[in-house]
Formats: C-alpha cells, sequence, structure tokens
C-alpha cells in the first residue's frame, strides 16, 4: 500500500496543480464558497463518497458571521456564472458550504477516520506585480479584494487526491473514512457549526493539515501542534442619536465617541500573567457627516489567548469595557458574536505515530512533534470535540518555501510540497485503518 500512495501522490500533482490554480483564481470567503465546495463536493461523489450537505452539515443557528441574503444570493449567482454545479448550489443555499464524504472501507469493522480541510479565502487584495508567480503565469485572482493568501486553494486540492488514493485502496482498509471540507475557517466561523451538526459524531480519529503557516521551509514537518489562540470575533454596534453639531449638540449621543473610547480602554486592558493574550479593534465604521452628532458606530474585532481561560478573561474584560463605553456617552449597544474557536493540544500518541511515518519519507529532513501554534485555527474545535469523546486528534503542518508570509498579498506556495501533505495524510490513514 505504502508504494502505491507514494507513486499515486506523485501521479497527481499535475492535477493537484490544477485544482489548486482554478480556486487561486476563483477565490471566495466564508460562507461563499459556493463554486469550490460544489466542484469539490462533486469530484467525491464521483469518488464514491456519500455526500452529507446543507443543514445536515452546517448546524443553521449556530453559524456566526453570515453575510447579508443580498450579498448570498449575489455570490451565488456569481459561483453558477463561473461554472458551479446548480443542484448542489441550491442545496448550500443561504451559505451553507460545508460538507463532508463518508466512505466504508472493505476491510471489515474498524475505527472511524476524519480529515479535515479548509476552503476559504481571505479579504486581501493580491498583487498584480510580476513579481508575484500567480500573476505571472495567469492564475492571481479574478475576484477584486479576495485572495487565497493561506494556502487553502491547495488544502482542497490536497484533500480530494487524498480522498482519490483512500478510494483507491478501501477494500485494504478497515472502518470507514470521513472527508470534512470546512467553509469560513478564516474568522474562526466554520467549525462550530459543523460539530453543533454532528461531522465529528461517532470519529475516533481526526487529522487536520496546513501548507507552510508554522512550517516556512520545504522538508519540514510539524506533527502536532498546541497553545493554538483561542478566540472570540466580535461585531460591536453602537447606537447614539444624531444632533445638529452647532445648534444642539447636547440634544446628541455620540456613538463615535463611544467606540472610540471602547477601543482605547479595552486596548489597555490589563494583562494576565497566566500567559499570553491578544486584543485588536481592526477596524471602525462611523458616523454620517461633518457637522452631524454620529448616531452610530461598529467595531470590528477580535480576543485570543493562550489557551480557552486566558481568551475569556480578555473577552469577559472587553464586553465590561464596552458596556461601560457605551453608558458613558449614553449610547446603546450590541456585542455579536461573529466567530470563536478554543485551544486545544494534538494527542501525544499520535504525533508520535505520525513522526516515524515521516522520518520514513526521506523527503522530510526535519521532524518535529508537537509545536506551539502561533496563530489560531479553528480545527481545535473539531479536535477537542473528538477528544473530549474518547477519540484522537492532531493537527499537522507541512513544510514548504513560502513567497512571503500568510496572509500577506504576495503569498505563495511551492506547488510540488502539496505530494508531501498528501502522502503524511493517506499513510496515517493506512497506519490506523490499515488491516
Ligand atoms: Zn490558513
Amino acid at each position: 500500500m505504502r508504494e502505491e500512495i507514494l507513486k499515486l501522490s506523485k501521479e497527481r500533482l499535475p492535477y493537484m496543480i490544477e485544482v489548486r490554480r482554478s480556486l487561486h483564481k476563483y477565490p471566495e470567503t466564508g460562507w461563499l464558497e459556493f463554486r469550490t465546495a460544489s466542484m469539490a463536493a462533486k469530484r467525491l461523489q464521483e469518488l464514491g463518497y456519500t455526500l452529507t450537505m446543507g443543514e445536515k452539515a452546517v448546524s443553521k443557528k449556530d453559524m456566526m458571521g453570515v453575510p447579508s441574503p443580498e450579498v448570498l444570493k449575489e455570490n451565488q449567482e456569481r459561483a453558477l456564472a463561473e461554472g458551479a454545479d446548480p443542484e448542489l448550489v441550491k442545496i448550500m443555499e443561504g451559505g451553507l458550504t460545508g460538507f463532508w464524504g463518508d466512505l466504508e472501507c472493505g476491510g471489515g469493522p474498524g475505527p472511524k477516520m476524519a480529515l479535515r480541510f479548509d476552503m476559504d479565502a481571505l479579504e486581501v487584495v493580491e498583487n498584480k506585480t510580476d513579481k508575484h508567480k500567480p500573476h505571472r503565469e495567469g492564475f492571481a485572482s479574478r475576484h477584486h479584494g479576495w485572495m487565497h493568501a493561506c494556502g487553502h486553494d491547495s488544502h482542497v486540492a490536497m484533500g480530494l487526491v487524498v480522498a482519490e488514493i483512500l478510494a483507491l485502496l478501501k477494500d485494504r482498509l478497515k472502518g470507514s473514512i470521513r472527508v470534512i471540507f470546512e467553509p469560513g475557517e478564516e474568522g474562526s466561523r466554520g467549525a462550530t457549526p459543523m460539530v453543533a451538526a454532528g461531522c465529528c459524531k461517532d470519529v475516533d480519529i481526526i487529522l487536520g493539515l496546513h501548507i507552510g503557516a508554522d512550517a516556512a521551509e520545504p522538508g519540514y514537518i510539524a506533527c502536532g501542534a498546541q497553545k493554538f489562540l483561542a478566540t472570540d470575533k466580535y461585531d460591536v454596534y453602537f447606537k447614539g442619536l444624531a444632533a445638529h453639531s452647532g445648534m444642539r449638540p447636547e440634544n446628541g449621543h455620540n456613538a463615535v465617541l463611544a467606540a472610540c473610547a471602547a477601543t482605547t480602554n479595552m486596548h489597555a486592558i490589563a494583562r494576565h500573567s497566566g500567559g499570553a493574550t491578544r486584543i485588536t479593534v481592526g477596524k471602525i465604521i462611523g458616523g454620517q457627516g461633518r457637522n452631524v452628532i454620529p448616531p452610530e458606530a461598529t467595531l470590528v474585532m477580535e480576543t485570543r489567548g493562550e489557551n480557552t481561560e486566558l481568551n475569556e478573561y480578555m473577552a469577559k474584560e472587553a464586553r465590561r469595557v464596552i458596556k461601560a463605553a457605551a453608558a458613558m456617552w449614553d449610547c446603546e449597544v450590541e456585542i455579536k458574536v461573529v466567530g470563536s474557536a478554543p485551544s486545544g493540544r494534538s494527542s501525544e500518541d499520535m504525533v508520535a505515530k505520525i513522526m516515524e511515518i515521516a522520518d520514513s519519507l526521506p523527503e522530510f529532513k526535519r521532524v518535529d512533534g508537537i509545536i506551539n501554534f502561533s496563530g489560531t485555527e479553528d480545527f481545535s474545535r473539531m479536535m477537542t470535540e473528538v477528544q473530549k469523546n474518547g477519540g484522537i486528534g492532531t493537527y499537522m503542518q507541512v513544510g514548504t518555501t513560502l513567497a512571503a508570509g500568510n496572509h500577506n498579498e504576495f503569498f505563495d506556495i511551492d506547488e510540488k510540497d502539496m505530494i508531501e501533505g498528501v502522502r503524511i495524510c493517506c499513510l496515517t490513514v493506512a497506519e490506523y485503518l490499515g488491516k
């Protein structure tokens, strides 16, 4: 089986490049991945996987940060014009773009093993100069303001080839395989409603991966991670009262001042002795005109902590400051949670096994175990769910040469490193489900 995995993963590189570039050209952000998801779902169907889609795969009431109905509709139409499958897109109506495919193996009963691949792009304006390979080679983003600047395009490409190889090998495997395609990983939105819908139910083993990120050199692999930054994402709406700024300023309730007071004071929250915390107000929108007391303002913000408790501390303090600032300026305030992810830690025994597999592959020159993850990844929601139910899981980072850091306009990977991602996934499945 090993030789076949090595051979097939290499042979499928041109296909992976084709898929990756097609997705790179048409990036889609959270809950709007109609083209991406329909393409991937269609392929899984062809490979013999049973699909779970729509409300069965994404719990509607647990969705956070969903775009407006107009934006959803507009993007559904856009995706159809770009070649998305109309029947599948219909099931995803309302932004239900997450789904999974199940495959029963032919080798009798055994564990249920899940693999997660994320699909979404970022709100980044891609560089359009000849210094940037995707532009030079004609596959830079056609959607201005959106870009696959975190490599999730390559994750989908790898996921489809992993699914294909496992389908070819299924009679020599036991148990069952679930391939999860997650929308809205950015902003920590996708995992929670998928877990609520049951994507991790009865899953014994779960595997997630990222290309690049903390693995910014080829031949490197981190087989596990810990200290994912737990996070909460908020949109905060301050509602004041408009008034003439010259004639009757005393009649107004200034929402911009409430938002600004909240912002500076949230950034002054006492740091916790228990470990690293973060807070960022990344965007302020507010006011109507020069001579109008601003009746509304919005903050787009997030808190983070190196463990779930530290993030909860930041989130609790932030809420207190926001409410106090609103009271100070006599405004009303609504805090809307638009994303959330816990921290987490890979299962040690699983990491040890994957390290052995990686050590056996000559292309991996440096193999690490559990490393500290420097960002947030809402796969931690799925992993902790599986672990809570007695299962195991890990999150791997596969090395590649990065043209620039994640979320940068020049971000690009070395496409041939997708082979390594496929290999490590398939060999890990073979290790756990091999007869
Ligand atoms: Zn990412």
